[in-house]
């Protein structure tokens, strides 16, 4: 019973939400995100493609996971209305060059690629205008009007096959990651001219992150993808070690007796192998080495993406039709 003296405590309903108060954001709920996703593809007869270095619960929705070349494949393929591209614009662009019937979405725009950002086509017309008669090999991390003036597109998978395959006495522009052309260089002899280009997530990982894990982990096998700046100097130590692309370091795992591996490559890729060859360890080589462009794709964008058919990515017929002859190249030869 309450005493006459003892105050009445007035306790204030909030009119709105406490979380509105404090102006926190709701976490979505994934559950819900998966299944409107879900829904939504059907509906709209949509494709997920996503790039090995996607996060895992956007490779977990993908209906197909790979290397730009395994996408390309894939987009060229598919009997789907709409394409969403869980991976970055040059992607998306090789999707709508393969496709310009199609719908193509990139769930946000900004997703770049800074190796990408280090050739232009006027670059590559420079070049041209100075070796006449050269030809121009691209790796497929270019723009489309980039692509319009190469002769082949190449991915890491392929960029060896595809050297090895031209005519000799020509002069050849490698274009535009120099990393990957030292790796082309050293297994055909092919002298070329090598565009000064690099990715930033693989030419910040050191030689000193390889041997800090290598001490950490003294089993495990070392899996270096040819793009990184490490490349050429773990070399110098391990001749005989062998670079593998995105797709080889999957066929490698499957088939070394190793139980345990160092992936010298963006952290995406571990969550692709943990997947494809269950049971094996994959440590990443630096947590850091993270591409924060990959990294845009989220689960929301990608079903606001498909709720708004938006944004998409389109290329102009002109640049398209001269683009799509060496990304046909690329996928005739590997
Ligand atoms: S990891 Fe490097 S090459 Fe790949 S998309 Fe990111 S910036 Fe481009």
């Amino acid at each position: 019973m309450k005493s006459p003296n003892e105050p009445t405590l007035v306790v204030p309903r909030p009119q709105v939400p406490h979380r509105d108060l404090l102006q926190l954001q709701v976490l979505p709920d994934e559950a819900q995100l998966r299944a409107d996703i879900e829904r939504l593809r059907r509906e709209k007869n949509a494709v997920i493609l996503a790039h090995n270095y996607q996060r895992p619960e956007v490779q977990q929705m993908a209906d197909f996971v790979g290397d730009s070349l395994g996408l390309s494949r894939q987009a060229a393929k598919t009997d789907a209305e709409v394409i969403v591209f869980a991976g970055v614009h040059f992607m998306a662009e090789t999707a709508a060059i393969l496709n310009p019937e199609k719908t193509v979405l990139l769930p946000d725009l900004r997703a770049g690629c800074s190796l990408a950002d280090t050739l232009t086509a006027q670059g590559i017309r420079d070049w041209k205008a100075g070796n006449p008669g050269g030809l121009v090999v691209t790796y497929v991390n270019t723009t489309a009007d980039v692509k319009a003036e190469s002769d082949y597109c190449v991915t890491s998978g392929n960029a060896v096959q595809v050297v090895q395959s031209l005519p000799q006495g020509m002069p050849v522009l490698f274009a535009p990651d120099r990393y990957l052309a030292a790796h082309v260089i050293r297994e055909t002899g092919r002298q070329m001219d090598v565009w000064d280009g690099a990715c930033h997530v693989h030419e910040a990982i050191r030689p000193e992150d390889v041997q800090g894990q290598q001490a950490a982990y003294p089993d495990a096998e070392l899996l270096i993808h040819p793009e990184c700046g490490c490349s050429s100097k773990i070399l110098g130590t391990i001749p005989e070690l062998q670079l593998y692309s995105t797709e080889g370091m999957i066929g490698r795992a499957k088939t070394s007796p190793a139980q345990a591996f160092i992936v010298v490559t963006e952290t995406g890729m571990v969550t692709r192998l943990e997947k494809d060859v269950p049971g094996k360890t994959f440590i990443p080589v630096s947590r850091t080495a993270c591409c924060e462009y990959m990294k845009m794709i989220t689960l929301e964008n990608i079903r606001d993406s498909l709720v708004n058919l938006q944004p998409r990515v389109t290329v102009p017929e002109e640049i398209r039709v001269r683009a799509l002859k060496p990304i046909e190249r690329m996928l005739a030869i590997g």
